[in-house]
């Protein structure tokens, strides 16, 4: 089903993992799909690899305040309105609490999310003239539980279960719809360098035994993002193999 035809969508992050995915999916419901990252090689080639046309490949940092005002407008002049937005880049920098550099701090919490405050901020606007619009925010469960080691990445996925609350609320009266997906562990880059005997660790605690695969969490944010969705708004939705219970 092309349920996103006629439809412009950002992924932030789109250029691999569970972005790319995300970005496939919607590219399957017919949408035409910008993919942000920051290494323009990286976002060519994730395009390429979409199916349908008119997608297209944007560099920017989206800690970067400017750099997304001025990429979002070129977004809007190349492509057209942008009626979907999945703010999906992030980034860890792990360590105990008491090791953590301010820059370890810094650099998490502005690409996670002061990002998509930015990306927010910057798409809203249009969305509100509109009045239609809907974001998705990708934020984890470790945003809802902490964990030990990643305090930083922690408080950045727990922000943007705030920020995507606010958001609802402040932008239901204008026809805009915000939630936050939180995977469990998802077999990404990001989880790559687990070694097998975590890996193992891991399924042990999750009752569908196995880590999710990108599409797993790409299916969900198809299904938020899209009109089957259009009653819920503020809600974080956990795809985790039920895991946090
Ligand atoms: P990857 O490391 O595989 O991909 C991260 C993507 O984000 C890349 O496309 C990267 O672009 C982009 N990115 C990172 N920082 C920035 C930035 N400042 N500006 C623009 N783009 C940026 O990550 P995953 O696919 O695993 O994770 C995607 C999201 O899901 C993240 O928010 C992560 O926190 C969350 N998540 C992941 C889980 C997992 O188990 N994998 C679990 C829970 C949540 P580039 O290629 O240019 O570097």
């Amino acid at each position: 089903m092309q349920e996103l035809a006629g439809q412009v969508a950002v992924v932030t992050g789109g250029s691999r993992g569970i972005g790319l995915a995300v970005s496939r999916a919607f590219a399957e419901a017919g949408a035409r799909v910008a993919v942000i990252g920051r290494d323009g090689a990286r976002a060519e080639q994730a395009v390429a690899s979409l199916p349908g046309s008119g997608h297209g490949a944007h560099v920017c940092d989206v800690a970067d305040s400017a750099a997304v005002s001025q990429v979002v407008e070129h977004i809007e002049a190349e492509l057209g309105q942008i009626s979907i937005l999945v703010n999906n880049a992030g980034i860890t920098r792990d360590n105990l609490v008491v090791r953590l550099r301010d820059d370890d701090w810094d650099a998490v919490l502005d690409a996670n999310l002061k990002g998509a405050f930015h990306m927010i901020r910057a798409v809203a606007r249009g969305m509100m003239r509109r009045r239609s619009g809907s974001i998705v925010n990708i934020t984890s469960v470790v945003g809802l539980t902490g964990n030990a080691g990643q305090a930083n990445y922690a408080a950045s996925k727990a922000g943007l279960i705030g920020l995507t609350k606010s958001v609802a609320k402040e932008l239901a009266s204008r026809g805009i719809r915000c939630n936050a997906i939180a995977p469990g562990y998802i077999e990404t880059d990001l989880t790559a360098a687990l070694d097998e005997k975590r890996a193992s660790a891991i399924r042990e605690r999750i009752p569908l035994g196995r880590l999710g695969h990108p599409d797993d969490v790409a299916a969900a944010v198809r299904f938020l993002a899209g009109p089957a969705a259009r009653y819920i708004t503020g809600q974080v939705l956990v795809v985790d193999g039920g895991m946090v219970l």
